[in-house]
Parts: C-alpha cells; structure tokens; sequence
C-alpha cells in the first residue's frame, strides 16, 4: 500500500515536482513531462521516452546523458497525452529529428502516433519504436503484439548511445529496432498494488500463490502456482526465457545481459538470492553473462514482483550498451558532464487567443457547453459501473478516465464559451482538454471524436444538421485511423459506427437533428450491449479476451450513456 499523500487526484503532478526538485542537475521540467537540463549538441537525433507514472525510474529517471533526452509523464498508469508527448518532444528536440520509444500498449501507441503525426506537420522527422519484450503476453506469431516492461531499458539505452555516437534518426530507428528483437522478458508476482487514496489494490493475487506473465498495470496473470524457493523461481525464469530466444542466437556462446528487475517491494537481498542461481544457470547453458543488473528498473508501484530480461546483444549492439550513463536513477561508467543548458531560451506555450464569432455560432456554443456538461455528468453518474466493467479484462480506469477528461473538457469549454468563442472554438477546446487530462486510450479517441465534429461546427452562422452527422462520421474515420479497431473487435468503434450510420441516414431522410440523434443513440446502445457476446481484439483487454465474455465493453458503454444523455440536450434546445 502506499501512505502518503496529499490529495491523491494531484498525486502524479507533485511527484513530478518533487522529482524535478530533487534532481535538476539532470532534468528540468516542461509541459508534459521533463527534459535534459544539461546541453546536447545542435543536430542529435533526440530520444524521447514516455508513458504512465507509477514506474519508478521509468521514465523520468532516465532522462539524463547517454540515455533519454526527453520523458512525457503520464498520469499513475495512464498513457500521457498526445498535447503532452508533442510538448516534451518539441522541447527535447535539436535539429535531428525525434526518437519515440516507450512500453507497447495501446494508449501509449495511439498518443505517440499521433503526437509524431503533429511533430511531422512541424516539420520535424520523428520515428518510434514500441518495446515489445514481456513473452507472456502475445504468442510468437504475434510478437507485435506483446507489451513492453523492464526491457524497455535496452532499447532506450541503444538508441541514446547511437544518438550520442552520431546515427541519424533511420540509424537510430534501426539498432533500436534490433535491440527490441533481441530482448526478452518474463514476469511473476505476488501481490498487486494499491494507487494512493485506493482502499483496494487495484488487482491482487491469492495469498501464498504467484501470478505468472502479470502485467505491470494488473492485467491480469495468464497462469498461477504456488511460490517457489528462490531457486525454483530463477529456473522458470530462465528456462522460459531460454525456450524463446531471438532469431539468430545461438544460445551455446551467445552473450547476455540480463536484468533481473524488481516490480516495487521485493527486496534487493531476495533478488541477489534468485540472481545467485540465475548466473549458474544461465553459466550451465553455455552463455557468456555481460554487464548483469539486478535492481529496479520498471517498478509497478508497490508491486511484489520480480521480472527478468534477457537482452543478446550483436556486436554493434554491445558497443552501444557499453557506453556511460548519468541519470537521476540509472547510471553505468563515468560521463564527461555537459554543462547545464539555459531554460530561459524555451518559447512557453501561450494561451492561445479566441477566434472571432458571430451570433448565431455563439448561440449553438451554448448548446455545445451544455453538452459537454450534460456528459461530465453523465460519466459521474456512471463512474464506478465503467470501473468495474473495466476491471473485468482490462485495468478498472475507464471510470476515472473518462472523469478526468469530461471535466477538464467541461471546463475548457464554459470557459471558451464565456469568452465569447463560437460553437467550432467551444468545443475544440473540450477536445483538447479532455484527451490531455483523461489518459488512457479512450481519452485520446474521445478527444478525436469531438475534435472531428467541433471542425464541422465553424465559429460563424449556425452548421446544418448534414454538417453534425458528417462531422460525427469524420470522428469514426479518425477513431479507426489511429485506434486501428475495426467493428467486432470490442471497443467503442462498435458502438460509434451505427451511431454514425444511423445518424446520417436520418437526416438524409429529412428528420430532424433531435430526432435523428435520439435513433441514433438507441442504436448505439443495442450495440454496445451486443458487445457483451464479442472477444476484445484490441487495447489493454486483449490478452485476457475469455474474461470479458458476457460483459459489455465499457468504451462502448459509456459511448452510448453520452450519445443518449447529449439526445436529451438536442431534444430541450
Ligand atoms: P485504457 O484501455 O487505456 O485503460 P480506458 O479504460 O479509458 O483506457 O478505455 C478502455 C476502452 O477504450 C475500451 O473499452 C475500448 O472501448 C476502448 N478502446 C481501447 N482500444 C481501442 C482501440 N484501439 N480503438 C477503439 N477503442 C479502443
Ligand atoms: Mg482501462
């Protein structure tokens, strides 16, 4: 469990502060995250990592020399936003383009890749590897599929010693790229964690017992047996890991580093007791140990859980790894120290100002903020069913998500509103607000949807109803385009595309905006409750797919309370 804390909603924002107090001889603080403090060199590729707090050192922790150049810093286990990775990148970068890496999962990749698209419109080359090393969660055959955990460290080292070393951003992808390959993890736990002001861990295993390929953020295990001696443990680790070793190893020879890291409360000393007959092992199957780590280095707060990483580097690869590190909780040889860099030349990002409107646009504004308001409480209304249907398969936040996201875009939007702005500015503010508050995959899908309709509204004279279903339909491209679902895989995409089609069929028939949303809106929720009988394809609900059966997608849910709630706001206006 953990103790302290102040209000726990401002838990992530203070520790960041704190981190950055702590430690600014390496890092200083940007929107979104933190950057180096200390000078790099015009024209290095710059290597930006990132993902949900509540990881310790990633990511934060290893944004100093010869290692990250940049961390965007979530919310406790939410994806940072697309606002937020775009901000730190933007900060990090120097002339050479940007390097994304950071753990597989799917709101991470969904607000990486779109933060990329938005730093390519800047001009600025920026390409990404996602780590993909935890073996327990995809089968080989969908390697890509896998989630990233403590091997995200061999990765993101490779990568900055290639940047520093001088690669360019295709050079920097590439040895990236290999070193993801020629990673290999396997996790195991023995209780869950509680995130600050939790009465309850958010998962937990039986006592006595051990979860086996448990995800950091409490997927759920895909096996469980009883606790084995420390020796018992080391010799699943390796033999599981030694079963799947990468392409063009040859295991008899080969050289490892491998990396036996704590999830947040096991003990250094019962790790150097499994690490004792893990380098026997590891020495009996003929394997050269290089450079063994034995520590935390992908915490998942106050987990008991340990994970080994075993990482076969090539030639070109050992080169790179061997090269020092200096940041706030990793560091490797002895750095040349660069001197500090000079904050004050950073452009802040100034509030934007309001476009002009006309009447007739500030008066459906209005309506817009009711909505947007109407939905903020219609998520209140419903926060604890989304966090349960959530924790069913996925990771119980759908609730809280969707909260933080629905007030911030609340907000943002009667204040836009108040400032006079017209419908299209209201709501682009919501948007915004909400994907970069909510976290998680459904925030940043949310901020698309509104973000495709708001382009539709216009800031003069009133839109026709044609402009709200075609705005709606521009959101279901922009969903599929970055959350790459497809109908029946079990996410909100079910719910959305026959709110769409329906939709504009009924204003295509001449109904009215009202009436046709209200069709809309029943359609979507016989769709979403279908969704009960589907397996998740997609998202943090995918490897425990058997476990959702019988329960609707809670994305797909809480799209069809909103569509049916803003009905009622169309209905009165
Ligand atoms: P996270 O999955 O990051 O924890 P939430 O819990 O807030 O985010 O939202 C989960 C919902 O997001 C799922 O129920 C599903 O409807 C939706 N979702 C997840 N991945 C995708 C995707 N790739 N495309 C569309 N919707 C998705
Ligand atoms: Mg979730």
């Amino acid at each position: 469990m953990t103790r302290l804390w102040n209000d726990p909603a401002d838990f992530a924002d203070e520790m960041i502060a704190g981190f950055v107090a702590a430690n600014e001889r390496y890092v200083r603080r940007v929107t979104g995250g933190v950057v180096r403090s200390t000078v790099v060199p015009q024209g290095q590729v710059a290597v930006v990592v990132g993902g949900g707090s509540g990881h310790y050192p990633a990511f934060g922790g290893l944004v100093g020399q010869g290692l990250a150049h940049g961390a965007a810093m979530g919310n406790l286990f939410a994806s940072p936003s697309t606002q937020q990775i775009h901000a730190v990148a933007s900060a990090a970068e120097r002339g050479g383009g940007v390097f994304f890496s950071y753990g597989n999962y799917a709101g991470d990749v969904l607000n990486f890749d779109a933060a990329q698209e938005r730093l390519r419109a800047d001009g600025i080359p920026c390409d990404t590897v996602a780590v993909t090393d935890d073996i327990f969660s995809a089968s080989p055959a969908e390697k890509h599929k896998r989630r990233g955990i403590a091997g995200d460290l061999t990765v993101f080292r490779v990568a900055a010693a290639a940047a520093e070393a001088g690669y360019d951003l295709a050079g920097v992808t590439r040895v990236a790229g290999l070193a993801n390959e020629r990673t290999r993890s396997f996790g195991v736990a023995f209780t869950g964690c509680t995130l600050p002001g939790a009465e309850q861990p958010l998962f937990s295993v039986p006592d006595g017992r051990m979860a086996i390929g448990l995800g950091i953020h409490g997927e759920p295990g895909i096996d469980e047996t009883g606790i084995p001696t420390a020796d018992g443990l080391a010799e699943l680790l390796v033999s599981r890991l030694l079963d799947e070793v990468p392409e063009g190893v040859d295991v008899s020879g080969a050289r490892v580093v491998p990396i036996l890291n704590g999830l947040g409360s096991l003990k250094y000393e019962e790790m150097f007791v499994v690490y004792r007959r893990i380098a026997e092992l590891l020495g009996a199957a003929g394997v050269e140990i290089i450079d063994p780590h034995v520590g935390e280095y992908c915490t998942s707060f106050d987990m008991a859980g340990t994970s080994l990483t075993l990482f076969w580097p090539d030639a070109e690869l050992e080169a790179l790894w061997d090269t020092p590190v200096d940041t706030p909780a990793y560091r490797r040889g002895s750095v040349v120290a660069a001197a500090q860099a000079d904050a004050s030349a950073d452009a802040d990002l100034a509030a934007e100002a309001i476009p002009p409107s006309d009447e007739a646009s500030r008066a459906i504004a209005a309506t817009v903020a009711q909505a947007v308001e109407t939905i903020a409480a219609t998520v209140d209304a419903h926060v604890d069913e989304l966090g349960r249907l959530d924790s069913i398969a996925g990771d119980g936040d759908h609730g809280i998500g969707m909260q933080r996201g629905s007030h911030a875009a609340r907000d943002a939007a009667i204040a836009a509103r108040d400032a006079g702005a017209g419908a299209q500015t209201v709501l682009a503010r919501a948007a915004d607000a909400w994907s970069d508050r909510a976290g998680g995959t459904s925030g940043a899908l949310w901020g698309l949807i509104l973000a495709s309709l708001a382009g539709k509204l216009g800031d003069v004279g009133s839109p026709s109803s044609a402009d709200v279903a075609s705005g709606v339909a521009a959101g279901v491209q922009s969903v599929m385009t970055y959350g790459k679902a497809e109908v029946g895989d079990k996410t909100l995409v079910d719910a959305l595309v026959p709110f769409s089609v329906e939709l504009t069929h009924g204003i295509d028939s001449g109904a009215s905006l009202a009436a046709a949303w209200a069709t809309a809106a029943d359609a979507a929720t016989r769709a979403a409750a279908s969704t009960a009988d589907l397996l998740p394809r997609m998202g943090r609900a995918r490897p425990h797919a058997e476990k959702s059966l019988g329960t609707p997608d809670p994305g797909a849910h809480s799209l069809a309370l909103i569509a049916t709630a803003v009905g009622a706001v169309l209905e009165r206006n």
